[in-house]
């Protein structure tokens, strides 16, 4: 078994028991060369096993597995052909994000890793699945973000490792918790552009960024 599928069977095992998807849904692929490997259709992600992973060429998005690739690989094709830099792409249907941006809201910045570790989150209004249309939207805002928030449906991350990708994921759902509990007491406190500011020129927090990129 290749490191990628190896990554790829121990991340979608940690989607299912973190809660960021449930059963068959959701999805998450590696590249490898000209190639990417995706999460097969219509299994749940905890089961897939070394040879099951997807293999696709990126470029022709030609498939050379026998099982079906995940009815959002053109979503991740464009990713990978627009973002030379990344080699993971994770989408997921975190509750609380999926929530927070389903009611029109942004989700802000709560808490200091928030700002330190995310440019910026790109949000999408709600598209039917699986379509050209929704890989359209995502191939418009990915070369501007590595967080893109599908209202009604989902988050999609990228990052230039699957613990990268899978960093962000934890952090938007965990800020859209945040502000959820928040809301449900008093009026939430965000961050404001200046506080996110000054943590992004922490030199402590770069140094974090820094090391999430470097382990691979
Ligand atoms: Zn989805």
């Amino acid at each position: 078994m290749s490191n990628v599928t190896q990554q790829l069977e121990l991340y979608a095992k940690k989607l299912v028991t973190s809660g960021l998807v449930v059963g068959a849904g959701g999805n998450l692929s590696m590249r490898d060369g000209d190639y990417m490997y995706i999460s097969p259709s219509g299994f749940d992600l905890q089961e897939i096993e070394g040879p099951q992973w997807v293999k696709v060429h990126i470029g022709s998005g030609a498939v050379e597995s026998e099982l079906k690739p995940s009815s959002e690989i053109l979503m991740h094709l464009e990713c990978f052909r627009r973002r030379p830099d990344i080699d993971s792409v994770l989408h997921a249907h975190p509750s609380y994000s999926v929530g927070v941006s389903s009611a029109g809201q942004e989700i802000p910045s709560m808490f200091p890793d928030f700002p330190a570790m995310i440019k910026n989150v790109k949000y999408l209004e709600y598209m039917i699945p699986t379509t050209h249309v929704l890989a359209d939207a995502v191939a418009d805002v990915i070369e501007e973000t590595d967080v893109v928030v599908m209202r009604n449906h989902g988050v999609l991350t990228v990052g230039t490792s699957m613990k990268e990708a899978y960093f962000f994921m934890q952090l938007v759902e965990e800020a859209a918790k945040v502000f959820t509990i928040s809301s449900t007491v008093g009026t939430p406190r965000l961050l404001s552009d200046e506080e996110c500011a000054d943590l992004r020129n922490l030199s402590s927090e770069k140094y974090r960024a820094k090391l999430l990129k470097d382990t691979k």
